[in-house]
């Protein structure tokens, strides 16, 4: 691949053995022309955000070298939610077998009606910060700072590292 950016990708599930979930994620995202995986954090349990009448989470954050835009990143990500049984139910923060989140494309920040990057929640989210510090400690996070500082900033709220068989 020519002209690639890095990018990370927040992968979340919480629904039909989320652990299968997130590693069949990073199969077809590795698996994806135009994108390389570069590095992948621990998997990470995290409690639900907004209801809490659903199951804790498994986390994790996937480094990738990329030649495809944003928005086709985008799109790629959301083609493998539908393929892993992603069910839109319109409930905020609702349970799902697998959420994809663009969290960083190289140092751009975009606005578009459909994308926003740094990913919106990126600096106080403990189970996208950890992990993402996990794998890339020395980050700047563009128009919110260092990684290191918003980390040291960020409470753990029950997040626990996973210990993979
Ligand atoms: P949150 O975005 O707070 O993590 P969520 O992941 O549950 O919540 P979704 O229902 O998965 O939200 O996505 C809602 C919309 O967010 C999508 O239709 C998508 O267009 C938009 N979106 C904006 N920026 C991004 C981004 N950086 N990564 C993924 N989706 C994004
Ligand atoms: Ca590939
Ligand atoms: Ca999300
Ligand atoms: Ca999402």
């Amino acid at each position: 691949m020519t002209n690639t950016v890095t990018a990370f990708i927040g992968l979340g599930s919480n629904l039909a053995t989320p652990s299968q979930q997130i590693n069949g994620a990073r199969s077809a995202i590795a698996a994806t022309a135009g994108i390389q995986e570069l590095t992948f954090s621990s998997l990470y349990q995290s409690a639900p955000m907004g209801p809490k009448d659903q199951p804790d989470y498994v986390n994790a954050v996937m480094a990738i070298a990329t030649e495809l835009t944003p928005t086709a990143l985008l799109h790629c990500l959301q083609g493998i939610e539908n393929e892993h049984g992603r069910v839109r139910t319109g409930e905020r923060w609702g349970p799902r077998t697998l959420d994809l989140d663009l969290l960083l494309y190289g140092d751009q920040q975009i606005h578009l009606p459909d994308l926003i990057v740094p990913h919106i929640g990126i600096a106080d989210r403990e189970f996208v910060l950890y992990p993402l510090y996990e794998i890339a400690p020395d980050l700047h996070v563009p128009g919110k700072g260092r990684l290191s500082d918003l980390v040291a900033n960020c409470p753990l709220r029950g997040l626990q590292r996973l210990i993979q068989s």
